[in-house]
């Protein structure tokens, strides 16, 4: 038989069996009033999912993460712009990437280590140094599982004239964000993390001052199959029922996501991101009783992702593989110059409290087979102190 394999990497997640079994959904074309229903449902469904006024546009597109990264930012900026880069980690360095293709200035401020996340006041000072048109700031970095105080943030860009984007890939529908009520501009996603739809998804939101901004730059560089401008007035009119073409959409991959947005607000949202937080918590706790250290500090440590640091002699590649022969796969590093000292749990999505007891139990083993020593049952202890002090 084949052992069922507990797949805790930040994305693809694991997904509900109710989700994978939509995929499956009937032919049908994209112009049918059924699946017209659905994306309009979607739509909707994804302005409540991070509690967006009704100004806010979503926008679905058939690409990865990258897609939407690159969509996010392409679409509104002139040439010359200023743009300031914030890097957290891993995914702030790939968005200078992507900008580094247009014709803008690209400012970075970075952090002084990993685990760390850029103070907001160096953020502000910067902004007050120069006209920046655009911000761009990684919610939760995925190299380093920390999360960026975006609320605070957010209030203080709002009456700038300088748009806030926001990286949300390793935050959305696991983390509270509150674009509306917090100010974020662009927001964006990939299905394929704790949205628990598999890859394929690329998601924006666009707030009323983005919309405006979107327009001041609409002629300036005009990308085709990333033209915003174009997608929203798709998105609308499948919102309302009354379908226009530009390009196919993943038809199966929305009906999924709209099954998946059902079974999020089943949950209800306060409990699914008190829930993430609750794991995560219990998790680091877990490893830290059994001797390891935690690359995010605590107060920054986010809550669908953690890393944490390999025993002195342990190595990455033994670490994963005793794992995975005890069925839980896990991710390696990706901080540049850390990537073997490293590994990362992913726990969004729908892993639950008894995954953590399974992925804390096999890391004992699976480091005690390698000779660390250890107590074995300590992290499983600790796991369930914090669980039951917080009455779970
Ligand atoms: C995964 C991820 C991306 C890239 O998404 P892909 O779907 O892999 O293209 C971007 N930003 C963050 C924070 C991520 O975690």
């Amino acid at each position: 038989m084949k052992e069922r394999d507990i797949l805790a990497i930040p994305g693809p997640t694991m997904f509900h069996p109710m989700v994978l079994r939509s995929l499956g959904v009937e032919n049908m074309g994209h112009m049918s009033r059924e699946f017209v229903e659905v994306f309009s449902k979607a739509l909707k469904d994804l302005r409540k999912l991070v509690y967006a006024d009704d100004s806010v546009q979503p926008v679905v597109l058939s690409g990865s993460g990258t897609l939407a990264m690159e969509a996010s930012v392409s679409n509104m900026i002139s040439k010359g712009d200023n743009i300031l880069v914030v890097v957290n980690g891993y995914f702030g360095w790939s968005m200078r990437d992507i900008l580094s293709r247009y014709p803008v200035n690209i400012d970075l401020i970075e952090i002084k280590s990993p685990g760390e996340v850029v103070d907001n006041k160096r953020i502000l000072e910067k902004l007050d140094e120069k006209e920046y048109s655009m911000v761009t700031v990684t919610h939760v970095d995925t190299s380093t599982g920390v999360r960026h105080p975006i609320k605070e943030l957010a209030e203080e860009v709002r009456d700038r004239n300088c748009i806030l984007v926001v990286d949300g890939v390793c935050s959305v529908a696991g983390e509270e964000i509150r674009m509306s009520e917090w100010g974020i501009d662009v927001l964006f996603t990939g299905s394929q993390k704790a949205l628990g739809v598999p890859a394929g998804l690329g998601i924006l939101w666009l707030s009323e001052k983005a919309l405006r901004r979107l327009k001041e730059t609409e002629s300036s560089l005009s990308p085709y199959y990333m033209d915003l401008s174009r997608w929203i007035r798709v998105m609308k009119s499948y919102e309302e029922m009354k379908p226009i073409y530009y390009a196919t959409p993943s038809v199966n991959l929305i009906w999924g996501l709209w099954k998946s947005l059902k079974i999020i607000f089943d949950e209800g949202l306060e409990n699914r991101f008190r829930r993430h937080k609750i794991l995560s918590r219990a998790l680091r706790k877990g490893l830290k009783a059994i001797g390891l250290d935690i690359m995010a500090k605590e107060e920054y440590a986010a809550s669908t992702i953690t890393s944490v640091y390999l025993p002195e002699g342990v190595s990455p590649y033994d670490f994963k593989r005793e794992m995975l022969n005890r069925n839980v796969v896990i991710a390696g590093g990706i901080y540049p110059g850390l990537r073997e000292k490293y590994f990362r749990i992913g726990h969004m999505g729908i892993m639950d409290f008894n995954d953590g007891v399974s992925i804390l139990a096999a890391i004992e083993r699976s480091l005690y087979s390698l000779g660390y020593g250890l107590e074995p049952g300590a992290g499983l202890k600790a796991y369930q102190d914090t669980l039951m002090s917080d009455g779970v």
